[in-house]
């Protein structure tokens, strides 16, 4: 098994407190919404984990995500992953004409 940090993704042990490359206190992290544990998970080294970040942001209209998925889109070179990316900022976005 193993253990990512949750704020830079290097890989950590199981028991680590404080990342030892970003110095993140792993414990103080478990507190945060869904939603920004999901932001973060945009930028995970395993293909698939991003993927499905992008795609649960979308479906949770996740307004505050919207920054970080346009800038997955210019800065991914992985098409699957800007393609998710898309549509979920589509879906973000039509929520504001939801009652048109
Ligand atoms: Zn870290």
């Amino acid at each position: 098994m193993i253990y990512y940090c949750s704020n830079c993704w290097s890989e950590i042990s199981k028991d680590t407190v404080k990342c030892p490359h970003c110095v993140t206190d792993q414990s103080a992290l478990e507190q945060e919404s869904f939603i920004q544990k999901l932001i973060r998970a945009l930028k995970h080294p395993e293909p698939s984990t991003p993927l499905r970040a992008a795609e649960t942001l979308g479906e949770l209209k996740a307004k505050e995500a919207l920054p970080y998925l346009i800038e997955l889109t210019k800065a991914s070179n992985d098409l699957f992953l800007v393609k998710a990316a898309v549509s979920s900022i589509k879906k973000i976005e039509s929520k504001d004409y939801a009652n048109n």
